[in-house]
């Protein structure tokens, strides 16, 4: 009998990550002075083990065991047939989902929390800040802090603070503090506020209270922690791509496609690198990361050099950006509301090795509910962008005739994303497309900045 979920035992979890660094070329970030930034413009943001890691070449890095102990709780993560799924569409495509959910804050997002609060921990650090959009990064801080004995700062964009309050219960759980952002606690909050009093807040400004408020910390014992787009974090997520390998050899399958949902692009360069650096060494397999089409970051914004975040603190990143001022409209995917996307993922586009795809939100919705009722997992509705996207790729296999092998990254769940399925059963969500027009408004800000080169790291 075939299996419908294929375990890997703790012994066989991978001790390495894979760092894509060794395989491509990239553009340096760059700092205020328009060089190449230098570690130490970063040593007051993040530990300074931390910055060696994102700038690290070398092509597996050890996980520290501190790192495998805390993982051990819910890894390795199981790896699923969705053979409901496939009779539901009558696909003879084979279906496959590593299943992140069942991470103590229900995503992949603890993959990266877990040693970065460890990195901080080593480094002699007490307290961490960051932002959270849906408020699924900030609960992962607080439970991974929790484990090392650190404190937890959150800012939570607004707009999720009021949609979500039980993730702000999560992280109070695990001894973390949750402020909504704007807030008048920093001075970049102060200053929004006073200008858009109504604003619903973004990724962007979050990010830039959180470098503020641990910059403004005078022990010297603050870092801030990012919990997606830089290559550190990209790195430690490629254990889920590297377990899912692993898993389907022990069925003596490979993907034909993979998938990945993306917002600031961890969980899908998770899923995806390790089968990226198979397709650089002649593997065939196509590679797609998604995206909502009313935030079409990879699918219609330029590649340029823009700040992570919106008041400029970060060094300038060489991504896709809608533009740091960008805001995007108030989608229910919280996760997805990002104006960038990371540096690496923005490199594999331009040389060609994944093929970004964006979606409509009805559509995921739609993927969404057909998943919980044949699969049984509520996903977030991050996932549903990448569920939308393997239905369509099942369905044109289906025509085609053709047994495909598909692999998706089932990011999170949707337990505490409820209130956004009663809107869509309320005929409340909507198909919002961002339209040329208006992506343009944003994109003069690029115009100050440095234009990166085009690197092809291949031909
Ligand atoms: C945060 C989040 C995402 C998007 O972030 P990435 O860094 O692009 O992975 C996707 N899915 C879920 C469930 C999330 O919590």
């Amino acid at each position: 009998m075939d299996l419908k979920k294929i375990l890997l035992s703790e012994a066989d979890m991978p001790t390495q990550w894979y760092n894509i660094l060794a395989d491509i070329k990239m553009n340096p970030p760059l700092g205020p002075d328009g060089n190449p930034v230098s570690p130490d413009a970063l040593a007051k943001v993040f530990p300074m083990n931390i910055i060696e890691q994102e700038m690290s070449s070398e092509r597996w890095i050890k996980i520290p065991d501190e790192v495998l102990g805390v993982y051990k709780i819910w890894r390795p993560s199981p790896l699923v047939r969705a053979t409901n799924l496939e009779k539901a569409l009558g696909t003879p495509a084979k279906i496959y989902f590593k299943n992140e959910s069942v991470s103590p804050a229900g995503s992949h997002k603890p993959n990266s929390s877990v040693p970065q609060a460890y990195y901080n921990k080593e480094f002699g650090i007490k307290k961490i800040t960051t932002e959270t959009g849906a408020g699924q990064w900030g609960s992962a801080l607080s439970f991974a802090c929790s484990q090392f004995g650190l404190e937890c700062l959150v800012y939570m964009v607004k707009v999720s603070f009021e949609q979500k309050p039980y993730r702000k219960s999560m992280m109070q759980t695990w001894g973390g503090r949750c402020i909504s952002s704007p807030s008048n606690t920093t001075k970049v909050g102060r200053e929004i506020l006073e200008k858009y009093p109504d604003i619903p807040g973004s990724l962007g400004i979050a990010i830039s209270e959180a470098i503020e408020a641990a910059l403004s910390d005078e022990t010297g014992k603050t870092r801030y922690s990012l919990g997606s787009v830089l290559n550190h974090v990209c790195l430690h997520q490629t254990i889920i791509g590297l377990e899912a390998k692993k898993q389907l050899e022990l069925v003596n399958d490979y993907p034909d496609i993979v998938i990945g949902c993306a917002g600031g692009g961890s969980n899908f360069a998770g899923i995806a690198f390790p089968f990226v650096q198979d397709k650089i060494n002649g593997k065939n397999v196509e590679i797609y990361p998604v995206e909502p089409a009313a935030c079409p970051t990879m699918t219609k914004a330029p590649f340029v050099y823009d700040f992570g975040d919106s008041a400029g603190f970060t060094p300038l990143l060489p991504m896709h950006s809608l533009g740091h001022d960008f805001m995007p409209p108030p989608l229910h995917a919280g996760g997805l509301r990002y104006h960038g996307m990371a540096p690496t993922v923005s490199q594999l586009i331009i040389d060609g090795l994944i093929t970004p795809k964006s979606v409509l939100q009805v559509d995921c919705y739609d993927a969404g509910v057909l998943l919980a009722r044949t699969e049984g997992i509520i996903p977030a509705p991050e996932t549903t962008h990448a569920i939308a996207a393997v239905i369509e790729e099942a369905n044109k296999a289906k025509e085609e005739g053709k047994e495909k092998t598909i692999l998706f990254c089932w990011s999170g769940h949707g337990l505490l994303d409820l209130a956004a399925y009663d809107k869509y059963f309320a005929g409340l969500v909507d198909n919002f497309e961002l339209s040329e027009e208006d992506r343009r408004k944003s994109e003069s800000v690029f115009e100050k900045y440095p234009k990166p080169g085009i690197i092809k790291s291949f031909g």
